[in-house]
């Protein structure tokens, strides 16, 4: 059991109240470990401190080597690693899959979610095998959690580093240094920032979530505004951001019943705007799409309230990365296969299809994202609607395609063909032969992948089609799944300094 400082004045504060809770806990505990497990509890049960967080870190990614491994993004100024799990079924390979992160801690004295993160991890590697949400999660994606972006700060109980800098004010601004200007650190970041930044930049992370403590809240871009008043500053991809937010209030279990923010959601600039922020950096240079999540109305909440923060958020903390990866468009970019002579060939004898890096962009939303060049994969996170969605690669011809997302949360699929500017396409039925094993080993996907393309103007006539038959891969809907437990208030405190 670690000093933490924050913690002991709080559970001092909250001394009544937990005695009168105290039988109630006891039961609720052992009905943690029966439904979780041991491992979970125990990383709900005290604050570790950077010691003990490392060897319970280290000790989890060696119990759990199938599913988690652990690796380090960097050092905090003081020479803290920054630790990091990714869970998969896969960890450490690069696949086709989705990646999502969650970061908690980046204020030193909002420590909860450095717990929340390691039980969260525990979680997967003890349910993966018997939960639908957590057998997605692990089979179909790539989770990656940082339950310590401050790990110095925290060692004293502050919210800035050791330096004194507050992380979420770090991050190079777009208002300030344009949107093509935060691309680069301007060289005044943090080490904790910088390895973040590079983290960001070299994940290709589909979405994240920052967790904090000052409030109950889900809080979504733009945090800054270009007047820098105090009002909604809605970003490009504001509905998607409003569907994402809304996701995990709803799924939480009281958040979404919050007096102060309705529906339990808040554009940043509307509550109060600030500059520097994680979240805005992370959609502008890192084409991901972040939260900041607010899951505590007081900062510091004492242990004895980890076990009630984890039930309360267990439920929403699966649902947002599935929704996100898998809820709005996902699909694939080809080339087209051609030949020269524009002889049509048999699908035995087709060229493999290249997957290409191509810009995904959905009309009206002027936010570009690029297929990945190994697979040729995207996942774009998107509310529920329809949308025209280009495909374009320098000397292919765009495609351009209609596509439905359905309110259910199973998503929608595409797969574009780009045909090479003046070539001539074969035709290719039949996906088995040929590249297709790709989408297949790719769990993204859930059902039938069919895809047309035509040749261009002056080619020969032909027609591009295939399918790969797959089979669903655990419940689409899981991530839907409603809130566990009925909603519970955490005691809350007067609100000190900003929450994010
Ligand atoms: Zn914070």
């Amino acid at each position: 059991m670690i000093a933490f400082p924050g913690a002991r004045v709080a559970a001092d504060h909250l001394q009544p109240r937990l005695q009168e809770r105290a039988l109630v806990r006891r039961t609720f505990r052992q009905h943690q470990d029966m439904e979780y497990g041991p491992t979970v509890s125990a990383a709900l049960a005290e604050y570790w401190n950077y010691t003990e967080l490392e060897a319970h870190m280290h000790d989890l990614a060696r119990r759990c080597s199938d599913v988690v491994r652990l690796y380090s993004i960097g050092r905090s100024v003081e020479g803290r690693e920054l630790w990091a799990l990714e869970v998969s079924d896969a960890p450490g390979r690069l696949e086709a899959e989705p990646n999502a992160k969650y970061v908690a801690n980046m204020h030193g004295d909002e420590p909860s979610g450095r717990q929340l993160l390691v039980a969260l991890a525990e979680w997967l590697c003890v349910h993966h095998r018997r939960d639908a949400r957590a057998g997605r999660i692990v089979a179909d994606m790539h989770l990656h959690l940082l339950p310590t972006m401050n790990p110095d700060g925290f060692e004293v109980n502050v919210r800035g580093n050791a330096r004194g800098t507050d992380l979420n004010r770090d991050f190079p601004d777009p208002i300030e240094r344009g949107a093509a200007g935060v691309q680069r650190p301007s060289g005044n970041e943090q080490p904790e920032t910088l390895a973040v930044m590079d983290w960001i930049r070299s994940g290709r992370f589909v979405a994240s979530a920052s967790l904090h403590e000052g409030a109950v809240v889900a809080n979504y871009p733009w945090d800054g505004s270009e007047d820098r008043g105090t009002h909604y500053a809605a970003c490009p991809d504001d509905a998607a951001y409003v569907h994402l937010a809304s996701m995990y209030a709803s799924a939480h279990a009281s958040m979404a019943a919050s007096a102060e923010f309705p529906g339990g959601i808040t554009n940043g600039a509307a509550w109060y705007p600030l500059w520097g922020g994680m979240q805005d950096w992370n959609y502008l240079a890192g084409k991901c799409m972040e939260l900041t999540l607010e899951l505590s109305a007081a900062k510091g909440p004492p242990a004895a309230l980890l076990p009630q923060l984890f039930a309360d958020n267990l439920a929403a903390l699966l649902a947002f990365p599935l929704a996100a990866a898998f809820g709005g468009l996902r699909g694939l970019v080809m080339e087209a296969p051609t030949e020269p002579g524009g002889q049509r060939r048999l699908a035995a004898q087709a060229p493999k299809p290249r997957p290409l890096p191509a810009r995904i962009d959905v009309l009206g939303i002027n936010h570009t994202i690029v297929a990945s060049p190994e697979f040729g994969v995207f996942y774009r996170p998107l509310a529920p609607g329809t949308y025209n969605v280009t495909a374009s690669l320098d000397g292919h011809e765009a495609a351009t395609a209609t596509v439905s997302v359905p309110a259910d949360g199973s998503g929608a699929q595409h797969a574009f063909s780009l045909v090479p500017l003046g070539a001539v396409t074969a035709a290719v039925v039949g996906g088995a032969a040929s590249g297709w094993d790709l989408p297949r080993r790719f769990g993204a996907f859930g059902g039938p992948i069919v895809g047309k393309g035509s040749a261009p103007a002056g080619g020969l006539p032909a027609q591009l089609r295939w399918s790969a038959g797959l089979s669903p891969h655990h419940g689409a809907t899981a991530a839907w799944e409603a809130a566990i437990g009925s909603a519970r208030q955490i005691a809350s405190f007067a609100r000190r300094a900003p929450a994010r």
